[in-house]
């Protein structure tokens, strides 16, 4: 199954995980995001927009005006069908949240530093679908970056009970890894703060 980003985040929205508040713009008529707060995030959407910071496909810290002209600068760069523009989170630690369904072991939780980090660190933790809440805080004690999340040098700690709860929303009994429909699929970056954590990105993974 293929899904743009917001169709992603309609479908884990609904199972309770929190996404940004925005709107989907087919053409370059931005007056429905008037009723999202700035700063506003723009992300073109289309076939062959995958990672889509690595083409320019995202703008953040915008103001209602200056939508428009950015819209169209991407428009004239890259093939896109539609546009998200979205609150802009503040800023936290990024984690990467992803589901993945092995052939031999069946549906696994993955979880880590995620963003810009994702690659540089590969700093991750997996577990076997359906996940415990003891599981969950295990894997995100036993990143080599955990001390990210429980507050260092000053740093406000994480809201980790909130990680938790998303962790289970995904993995745990009931969660989205029992949806086959949903294939695997990948929340990079959740960012995590003081006071919860918001889904930023979401994709399906090619299957
Ligand atoms: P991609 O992974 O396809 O390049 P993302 O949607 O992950 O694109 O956006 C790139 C980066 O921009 C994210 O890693 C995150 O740091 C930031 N970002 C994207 N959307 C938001 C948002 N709504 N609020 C805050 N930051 C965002
Ligand atoms: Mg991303």
């Amino acid at each position: 199954m293929s899904a743009y980003e917001h169709e992603v985040k309609a479908l884990i929205a609904a199972a309770g995980v929190p996404v940004p508040r925005g709107v989907v713009v087919d053409g370059l008529d931005f007056e429905r995001a008037g009723e999202l707060a700035e700063p506003l995030v723009l992300k073109a959407f289309g076939p062959g927009l995958v990672h889509k910071s690595d083409v320019g496909a995202v703008a953040l810290g915008l103001s209602r005006k200056d939508l428009a002209a950015k819209a169209a600068d991407m428009r004239a760069r890259l093939e896109v069908a539609g546009f998200l523009v979205e609150e802009q989170a503040e800023a936290g630690v990024e984690l990467i949240v992803g589901l993945v369904r092995d052939p031999g072991f069946g549906p696994v939780l993955l979880t880590g530093l995620g963003g810009v980090w994702t690659e540089a660190l590969r700093d991750t933790a997996l577990r076997l679908c359906p996940i415990s809440e003891e599981d969950a805080r295990r894997m995100l004690a036993s990143l080599r970056g955990s001390s990210l999340l429980y507050g260092t040098r000053g740093g406000p700690p994480v809201d980790v009970d909130a990680v938790v709860k998303l962790l289970m929303t995904v993995g745990g009994p009931g969660g989205l890894w029992e949806r086959l429909e949903l294939g695997e699929f990948e929340l990079n970056p959740v960012i995590a703060g003081p006071s919860g954590v918001i889904a930023v990105d979401a994709r399906h993974l090619p299957s």
